[in-house]
């Protein structure tokens, strides 16, 4: 995966993503690179076949109040990861039990459980 992915799925959101992820401790960088990694293996390992085109990843507060993320979403620390909805495919995609697969906004929100 290439290192702006983690980020910047589709372009839309290089600037404020890149700088805010850029302020992080590298650890926590580290973390979410890793993460971000986890989640899309795992889409495409459960859903071999399928088309899988992430458009959005890490996200910084602005980022996500400008695409009216929740407040607490995931994405603020890299948890979650969203991905295209081809109209041809409408069923979410298979992700196992500790992970959720939501339409959200118009993607598929795939992201950890809460609380696990
Ligand atoms: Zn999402």
């Amino acid at each position: 995966m290439n290192r702006l992915s983690f980020y910047d799925c589709s372009g839309q959101d290089g600037k404020d993503n890149k700088k805010a992820f850029s302020r992080l401790p590298s650890p926590l960088r580290l973390v979410i690179e890793q993460t971000q990694t986890k989640i899309q293996q795992i889409v495409e390992q459960y859903n071999p076949g399928r088309k899988i085109q992430p458009t959005s990843g890490f996200r910084s507060p602005v980022t996500n109040a400008r695409h009216a993320g929740e407040v607490d979403s995931l994405h603020l620390f890299g948890f979650a990861r969203d991905f295209r909805i081809f109209s041809d495919e409408p069923m979410p995609f298979n992700v196992p039990d500790f992970m959720v697969c939501l339409k959200s906004k118009g993607c598929w929100h795939v992201a950890y459980k809460r609380g696990i």
